[in-house]
């Protein structure tokens, strides 16, 4: 964990330029935590992108996280799982500085995220707004799953389904996909996602399907194997993921898995 008085938070990239002093206050309890929390979300997840102050933000937020609330630290994780999940398609390189720091915040908040999923009760922790509640449940698969998913979920939802974008490997691509209408055009065949055992978050669908479920998100429920499952391409016929679609089209640091 780098201090708050080192000079790189000068230089670390963010979309706004108070993100160390914002970081500063929620760390000593000054201001409005929540509203802090939205202000630090909003400097690390603009449009979508990814920026390196994420990386030296996570491992003071870990620690952060095991001071406050229950209800304070589902609403930690909900803010800051959109700036994690876009370390997707912007990863860092091994072996840097920054790559370390985002690790080790990353198994902090994994600690604490894991015991949230877990925990009978979070859908009351929550709150009863829904789009808080997709929010953490988004949240808690950049943090415990695949980060590439976890972003191509929240695209998903922005989209409601609509406007969905892929693209398979022989060069055919299509920026507007619908979840709702083109089933049949892309042969799309749904994941069969067992039920959750409550003990293990080993199998990525299958967790986060029953958090959907405990949260009232039947919507999502009801398209989720679809994004899990497969489609095929309507030019040279081959089968792929489509979360392999999702990362072809939009490009940049994926590399499957
Ligand atoms: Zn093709």
């Amino acid at each position: 964990m780098i201090s708050l008085d080192s000079p790189i938070w000068k230089k670390l990239d963010a979309a706004g330029s108070d993100t160390d002093e914002i970081l500063r206050d929620l760390m000593e309890g000054k201001g409005e935590f929540r509203e802090n929390m939205e202000c630090l979300s909003w400097d690390l997840s603009h449009q979508g992108s990814f920026y390196d102050a994420t990386a030296y933000v996570l491992p003071h937020l870990a620690i952060l996280c095991t001071r406050i609330s229950l209800e304070d630290r589902a609403f930690l994780i909900a803010e800051i799982g959109p700036a994690i999940a876009a370390e997707a398609v912007w990863p860092l390189e091994p072996d840097t500085e920054a790559y370390r720091e985002f690790q080790e915040g990353l198994t902090g908040l994994r600690h604490e995220t894991e015991k949230l999923v877990m925990n009978p009760d979070i859908a009351a922790i929550l709150g009863n707004n829904l789009w808080q509640r997709q929010s953490f449940a988004l949240s808690a698969l950049a943090v415990l799953g695949n980060r590439m998913h976890a972003y191509g979920m929240m695209l998903l939802l922005e989209r409601d389904w609509e406007d969905c974008s892929g693209a398979c490997s022989c060069g055919w691509e299509e920026d507007v996909i619908s979840f709702r209408t083109d089933k049949d055009y892309l042969c799309m065949e749904p994941a069969s996602i067992a039920s959750w055992d409550g003990k293990s978050i080993e199998v990525e669908p299958v967790w986060f399907q029953d958090l959907l479920r405990r949260i009232g998100d039947e919507e999502t429920v009801r398209f989720l194997p679809f994004a899990y499952g497969t489609c095929a391409c309507p030019d040279c016929g081959k089968r792929a993921a489509y979360w392999d679609w999702l990362a072809k089209f939009i490009g940049y640091g994926w590399c499957g898995g």
